[in-house]
């Protein structure tokens, strides 16, 4: 049989499928095309095989054979990345989303999760316990490619960046050994897979230090019509220089759903949401919100005290699957008067309805942690922006790209860099990292991986 450019006798192939405890699985056989399906629906790539890793062991046998067959080799996580770089067409995909147990310890306030739990599935688990990581802000978002990049989300200034709280991984190297990385064994690796994303070999689980989070907090959104957007973007830059860690905000330009809980005159009109989510005592935080309301009273106004993991999926339905997405992003190190206008600019005139620019503030715990701590870039961030081309009909592209592309070119002058897990379709990892970072990810790269075996991802190139 042939895969890929190779032929590979039936004797290796079923040596193949008795070795794996998991799923292999061809073009045709069942399951096939739900898993080689990702996120971005722009996203049709066919790998040669699929392997549906059950354990470290498969792990193990799909990095071996690809290595052995010289097959392109890539991971799948949660396949939310907007690049696609979790599909491999005509290679070997690793299916990592059968592998979700996760095991918390209450007491020490650690959890270990393997490789393919998603958000969702992490802080049902921990949350239990009172118990949280900073993590994403759409549930069904991996908690691999997610950590791996540095992992930003509704807790980072209070908690710093997910791998802020990365305690150790396990990890199969492109030899195909299982190395337990730590800040004691194999530290410089330990110091790049925080911030380098998938690199340096299969992270098979991953373990977080946990913090008491909730279970209750005050979250929600206010809504806005597009008209207010400059106004709020003023009130957001001052409030968050002055916000305690404890509060994160999110700004999203967007379109108004068609819900009943908004104003029926806002509905499907241009729209600014404004997410907060204050960890603490509930009345401190309403009364950190009521300039706000004071200043700018919203449309629909959608906070009050709720469970976490009900914030933590709160804007899932504006991140839907299946959708052509093309996605631009910049982190800046302010929110200038040129930058908001750049922003009310483009973000109240979407190209369409399922567009959306959310900013993240950052600050607090993850912009104390030293740059050269970790290998995720640029800390001295003040606002992340992500423009998020979303349309359904794969004919209409060239619009929506050339408005995102716009966006982002009028932003350029005020980038700090981007962060690495943003970068989408067309961004540069060497933008992601500060010079002496990305010449460190390279060193390391040399060290574990001089092949480049690992390169569907934003890859670092090995210079030996
Ligand atoms: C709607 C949406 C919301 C998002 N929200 C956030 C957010 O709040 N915070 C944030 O920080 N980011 C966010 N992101 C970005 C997100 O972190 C990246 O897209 C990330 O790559 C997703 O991880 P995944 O496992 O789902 O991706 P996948 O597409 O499955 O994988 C992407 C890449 O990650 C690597 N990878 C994944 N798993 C492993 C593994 N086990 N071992 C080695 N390499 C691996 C591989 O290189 C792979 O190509 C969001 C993205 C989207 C589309």
């Amino acid at each position: 049989m042939t895969i890929g450019e190779t032929v590979v006798s039936s004797g290796a192939l079923a040596a193949l499928r008795a070795g794996v405890r998991g799923q292999v699985l061809f073009p045709g056989e069942d399951g096939y095309d739900a898993a080689r399906t990702v996120w971005n629906g722009m996203i049709d790539r066919r790998p040669a095989l699929i392997i549906r890793a059950a354990g470290v062991a498969d792990v193990i046998a799909a990095v071996n054979f690809a290595r052995e067959t010289s097959l392109v080799f890539s991971v799948r996580g949660g396949g939310h990345n907007a690049t696609g770089s979790a599909v491999a067409d005509g290679g070997l995909m690793l299916d990592m989303s059968l592998m979700k147990g996760i095991r918390v310890d209450p007491e020490g306030r650690t959890v270990r999760a393997e490789a393919g739990c998603l958000w969702g599935d992490l802080d049902h688990e921990t949350q239990a316990f009172g118990l949280a990581v900073t993590g994403g802000q759409v549930s069904d978002t991996g908690i691999g490619g997610l950590t791996l990049g540095g992992g930003v989300g509704h807790l980072m200034r209070l908690l710093g960046a997910t791998v802020d709280n990365l305690l150790s991984v396990d990890l199969v190297t492109a030899g195909g050994r299982l190395l337990t990385v730590d800040s004691e064994h194999h530290p410089d690796l330990f110091w790049a897979v925080r911030g380098g994303g998938g690199n340096f070999g299969v992270v098979t689980s991953f373990e977080y230090r946990l913090h008491p989070v909730g279970p209750i907090i005050l979250g929600g959104m206010l809504l806005y019509p597009a008209e207010q957007a400059a106004e709020i973007l003023r009130f957001y830059r001052e409030w968050m220089a002055d916000a305690p860690d404890e509060l994160c905000v999110t700004v999203a330009l967007m379109t108004a759903p068609p819900a009943p809980f908004v104003p029926e005159s806002l509905r499907l009109q241009p729209a600014v949401g404004v997410i907060v989510c204050y960890v603490g005592d509930i009345e401190t935080g309403q009364q950190l919100i009521a300039p706000l309301r004071a200043a700018l009273p919203p449309a629909a106004d959608l906070t009050g005290p709720m469970p976490y993991t009900v914030l933590q999926s709160l804007i899932d339905d504006a991140a839907p699957w299946h959708q052509q997405v093309f996605l631009k992003a910049a982190n800046l190190t302010g929110l200038s008067d040129d930058v908001i206008d750049t922003i009310v600019q483009y973000g109240t005139h979407l190209t369409s309805p399922l567009s959306i620019v959310p900013l993240n503030p950052w600050g607090g715990a993850i912009s104390r942690v030293p740059e050269d701590a970790t290998a995720l870039g640029h800390r001295d961030t003040a606002f992340s922006v992500y423009i998020f081309a979303v349309w359904p009909d794969p004919a209409d592209s060239e619009r929506h790209m050339a408005w995102a592309r716009s966006f982002h070119e009028a932003l350029r002058p005020h980038m700090n860099g981007t962060y690495v897990n943003e970068l989408g379709q067309e961004g540069r990892v060497a933008e992601a990292y500060p010079p002496a970072t990305y010449a460190r990810l390279v060193e390391v790269k040399n060290r574990y991986d001089p092949t480049n075996f690992f390169h569907m991802n934003q890859n670092i190139k090995p210079t030996v």
